[in-house]
């Protein structure tokens, strides 16, 4: 197969389907576009090494330059892809190029969700470019209100502790990062934050951020306020659409993508946080938010483009490290879900593994990632546990 192959986005999806194509011998042009002005990089050192200023950006790259070009893959970062044209099978860069193309891949993943401020002193984190604003914030200031107890909120939580800094994390749920850990993870992880001084205040919905004196207010929906230096807002991910429905490309909270990640326009192809497909070991429909899904996703896209059968799905799984504690999850946990507890919860040293009918459906694990490892295909076959007698229940 020959011809010419435009990816857009330089994430680990885009990059990893890149490499893919001439992995598996793809011998015509890859043209790979990005909007951001860098190497593709590990964009989990975002909130991690690079905010605190411990590693160095070229140790973050995912390869160096010598090797994009070696493999004759036409990386061209900082102007980006303007506009789709399907009907032509074009692309218009926004240098003003104009690309043809056999085969388009977006892989144009997420950005931060946002509130509505007028404050120039709130802030999100999502791209090498985000940290510097952040670190002059919290440096100038010493104090950060982070809105938000998802996984970015709690690692810049610990992060910004790290530098110093005071940090209050206000966060809606009733539990730090509830999506992916269950209740009693939630509280342990809770309770590690505050050991090291950050003040978590749960079930606080955050409506209104205003500069105030030099610094920043948030006020809740119940009147409280809370005032710090700055704020980052780490509410969640947008999906990067707008290339996708200004096409006519079906988009349903995500790129909608076929299980061979092609969308509903001939010759495009979708992968990455930017996408939404039916999963088949979930039985729904989700959108995949972690770094190796969408590794998996970018090289099993390509395998697609090249006609090989679709890759079988797998069970997602991601990872965080807040003070020292470095954990790992995957699948899908559920609070009704029941719990069982393999090793010690308060000494930080486990594996969970959540039921639903006896069927291990998701799981958690601190330092322990091998144990985690060997759960996701159990959680994939679907078998009723055997191993053990649940000891908690979230
Ligand atoms: C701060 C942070 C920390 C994280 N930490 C972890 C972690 O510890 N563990 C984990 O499992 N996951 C983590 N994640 C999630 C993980 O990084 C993402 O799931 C993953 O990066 C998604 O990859 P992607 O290639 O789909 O999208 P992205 O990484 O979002 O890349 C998409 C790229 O496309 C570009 N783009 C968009 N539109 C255009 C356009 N029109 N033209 C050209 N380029 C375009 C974007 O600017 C971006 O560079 C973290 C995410 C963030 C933000």
């Amino acid at each position: 197969m020959s011809g010419r192959i435009v990816i857009v986005g330089t994430g680990i999806a885009g990059a990893t389907a890149a490499k893919t194509l001439r992995r598996e011998g793809y011998a015509g042009e890859i043209v790979l576009v990005g909007d951001e002005p860098d190497l593709p990089y590990r964009r989990p050192a975002v909130s991690k090494e690079l905010l605190a200023g411990t590693g160095s950006f070229d140790r973050t790259v995912l390869e160096p330059v010598k090797f994009w070009v070696d493999n004759r893959i036409d990386l061209r970062p900082a102007f980006g892809v303007e506009s789709v044209d399907t009907d032509r099978a074009t692309v218009r860069l926004g240098t003003g190029e104009v690309l043809g193309y056999d085969s388009l891949l977006l892989a144009t993943g997420a950005r931060a969700r946002a509130i509505d401020t007028a404050s120039t002193r709130v802030h999100t984190l999502r791209t090498r470019a985000d940290i510097a604003a952040l670190q002059a914030a919290i440096t100038a200031g010493g104090s950060l209100l982070i809105i938000g107890g998802g996984l970015i909120g709690c690692e810049v939580a610990a992060t910004v502790r790290g530098l110093g800094a005071r940090v209050t994390l206000l966060n809606a749920g009733p539990a730090l990062m509830d999506r992916v850990v269950p209740a009693v993870v939630s509280d342990l992880m809770r309770r590690t934050h505050e050991e090291h001084g950050v003040v978590v205040v749960n079930d606080v919905l955050t409506t209104q951020l205003v500069d105030a004196g030099d610094g920043v207010t948030a006020t809740a929906a119940d009147g409280r306020t809370w005032s710090a230096a700055a704020a980052l807002v780490a509410v969640g991910s947008v999906p990067e659409t707008a290339l996708a429905e200004a096409a006519g490309i079906a988009v349903n909270d995500g790129i909608v993508i076929d299980q061979h990640y092609r969308t509903s326009a001939a010759g495009v192809f979708a992968a990455g946080d930017a996408t939404t497909g039916f999963h088949p070991l979930r039985g729904e429909f989700e959108r995949g938010q972690h770094w190796n899904s969408a590794m998996t996703a970018g090289a099993a896209a390509a395998l697609s483009i090249l006609g090989h059968p679709a890759t079988p799905a797998e069970v997602p799984w991601g990872w965080t490290d807040q003070h020292g504690v470095s954990m790992q999850f995957a699948g899908w946990l559920h609070p009704h879900d029941e719990l069982i507890v393999d090793g010690d919860l308060d000494g930080k040293d486990f594996l969970a593994v959540a039921l639903r009918d006896r069927r291990p459906v998701g799981a958690v694990a601190l330092r322990r990632p091998r144990e985690l490892r060997a759960i996701r295909p159990l959680i994939a076959a679907g078998e009723p546990w055997q191993s053990a007698e649940p000891v908690a229940a979230h």
